[in-house]
């Protein structure tokens, strides 16, 4: 659908489809981020491991700069001497000699990011099969407002409380997760999303929703719905937004400050009968299993244990966690051993 017919199709105050019409980023971004993120090229290993190194160095140096000298500290600390569980050509397992749990810490927001997984994911399958219901990616946008992080944040979560009292969604939602998302634009604007995984009852038409979160909001009707196939591939894409909340490498310092002042801000959540199913949950064993719940798979592994990969036996090699990305980079040009069938 293009621009010109979403700012038709609905009962709009006129400056604001004057608005819509005229500045199209926040269509364009919604198109290039949610649409076409999953069939976007993944990055290989080593070059995700230097990302990550880059990234810390470039915070622990915004740190100092703030005099945030314990912050620094830790941030140098985490992962920097590893243990590698390997058998020559796969990485089992990575084993940290600190963690800082620092939430923009990109080594310690992807462990974060896997637990949020392991958590939720069994919880997911097994409501959708008792409930019968079907999961959609939601992603609700609000007009930007010169406002800092904090109130944006704020509001959105605000309208979607609002949205969520509404006969509509009580209709057609049966709860699911939010989170959220951060990212700020050349003019220092903040634009604040929420990414949504609902479990949705039955069928109705993305217009319907638009007119409920323009109620819901006063001013935006600007959202992205989309169905989700599979399970695990839409958790995963969801819980992207939070262990990332904005490209770090492109933070300043104020950026940083900021955040710092955001310390107790909840990034995800639950909501509705979701929320309640968590609560109660208890996963079995056939859970985890049916959704290949790789962290548990891994967490036992020691050496001499054989690689889940090709069988042969893992050693453990300690390396400091600058050597990691040349290390990737070995192991994804050794040539692939054939993988043993026992
Ligand atoms: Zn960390
Ligand atoms: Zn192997």
């Amino acid at each position: 659908m293009n621009q010109t017919s979403l700012s038709t199709s609905l009962p709009l105050p006129d400056n604001l489809r004057r608005s819509l019409q005229s500045s199209p980023s926040l269509r364009t971004y919604l198109d290039n981020r949610v649409t076409k993120s999953q069939t976007n090229r993944r990055r290989t290993r080593s070059q995700g491991a230097r990302e990550r190194l880059t990234t810390k160095e470039h915070l622990a140096r915004l740190a100092v700069g703030l005099r945030e000298v314990e912050l620094a500290d830790k941030l140098q600390r985490c992962h920097s001497r590893l243990s590698v569980l390997t058998c020559g050509r796969h990485i089992a397992r990575i084993i940290p000699n600190f963690t800082c749990e620092f939430r923009l810490c990109p080594d310690c927001s992807r462990r974060r990011s896997r637990k949020l997984q392991s958590k939720y994911l069994p919880a997911m399958s097994a409501f959708m099969l008792h409930r019968r219901v079907t999961a959609v990616h939601l992603v609700l946008t609000q007009t930007h407002r010169k406002e800092n992080r904090k109130q944006s944040a704020k509001r959105i979560k605000d309208s979607f409380t609002r949205l969520q009292r509404r006969g509509f969604w009580k209709e057609y939602f049966k709860g699911g997760t939010w989170s959220l998302e951060f990212t700020k634009d050349k003019n220092g604007l903040h634009h604040t999303h929420l990414h949504i995984i609902g479990f949705r009852r039955k069928f109705f038409g993305v217009e319907l929703l638009r007119g409920e979160w323009l109620a819901a909001t006063g001013d935006s009707h600007v959202l992205h719905l989309k169905q989700i196939q599979d399970i695990a591939t839409g958790l995963r894409e969801v819980v992207k937004y939070v262990s990332k909340p904005l490209d770090i490498r492109r933070f300043g310092a104020e950026d940083l400050k900021e955040f710092l002042g955001l310390k107790n801000m909840r990034m995800f959540g639950t909501f509705g009968e979701f929320r309640d199913f968590c609560k109660d949950f208890e996963p079995s064993d056939n859970d985890a299993a049916a959704v290949g719940d790789l962290e548990s798979f891994t967490r036992d592994l020691v050496e001499g244990c054989a690689c889940p990969q090709c069988n042969e036996p893992l050693f453990d090699l300690r390396m400091s966690g600058k050597e990691l990305p040349k290390f990737y980079e070995q192991v994804e040009s050794s040539p692939p051993r054939k993988v043993a069938t026992s």
